[in-house]
């Protein structure tokens, strides 16, 4: 099963990834964790997207595609795959139906009003070291300032600063948003409220997995 989990930056897509992962399996690529490790190692790639990222701008297709078309043709992502945070453009997404065009692919749309984005985007504190995700009030660290995993201490992201934030929301209004269109038209988007708590979100997501995992076994067993 190849799953994109699509909705605007702060809508809950790691964190629901990571939850996906653990029921089902497949690994979650998330292209922006995939940038980051670039920028930290100094690649010539890494290079390119520093700028663009601290600036809340998207990194170019040719980019982003070549990391994806790199990251799922690893053996593990052979029976699936979630992908976090990728496609952003249409190109893109025209792209993947390229490099892997198997289905099911299912769109989980996780909605959230842009001012709940906002102030969950300010008060977002990551793991350097294990990549967990805490947020004040809905998923904070058990000790102040330290993850609960591995007891790293905890950094906010360098583009999750207040005018790079409201950038990066632009940006998804401006050039992400219309592929809910896109993919409404393929019958593949499956929108989910993403204003409630995490455990009622991945309820809401199990429930549309599960059914086109039932699908997906029928249409193997009448083929
Ligand atoms: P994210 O962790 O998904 O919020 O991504 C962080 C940043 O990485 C974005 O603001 C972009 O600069 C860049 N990025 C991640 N994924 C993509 C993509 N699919 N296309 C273009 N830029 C991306």
């Amino acid at each position: 099963m190849r799953v994109i989990l699509f909705g605007a930056p702060g809508s809950g897509k790691g964190t629901q990834g990571d939850l996906i992962t653990k029921r089902y399996g497949f690994p979650r690529i998330s292209t922006g964790d995939l940038l980051r490790r670039a920028v930290q190692d100094r690649t010539s790639l890494g290079k390119k997207a520093e700028g663009l990222m601290k600036a809340g701008k998207l990194v170019s297709d040719e980019i982003v595609e070549e990391l994806v078309r790199e990251r799922i043709s690893a053996a593990d992502c052979r029976k699936g795959y979630i992908l976090d945070g990728f496609p952003r453009t249409i190109a893109q997404a025209k792209a993947l139906e390229r490099i892997d065009g198997r289905r099911p692919e299912i769109v989980i749309g996780i909605e959230v009003r842009p001012e709940i984005l906002f102030s969950r985007l300010t008060g977002r504190w990551v793991c350097p070291t294990c990549q967990a995700v805490y947020s004040h009030g809905v998923r904070a660290p058990r000790h102040h300032g330290l993850c609960d995993i591995c007891r790293s201490e905890l950094v906010q992201r360098a583009d999750d600063k207040p005018e790079v934030i409201r950038e990066r929301i632009r940006v998804y209004e401006e050039e992400t948003a219309k592929l809910k269109d896109y993919y409404l038209r393929q019958n593949t988007y499956r929108p989910v409220d993403g204003e409630g708590g995490v455990e009622d979100i991945f309820k809401k997501i199990v429930g549309i997995l599960d059914a086109e995992a039932v699908k997906e076994e029928e249409g193997r067993i009448t083929r």
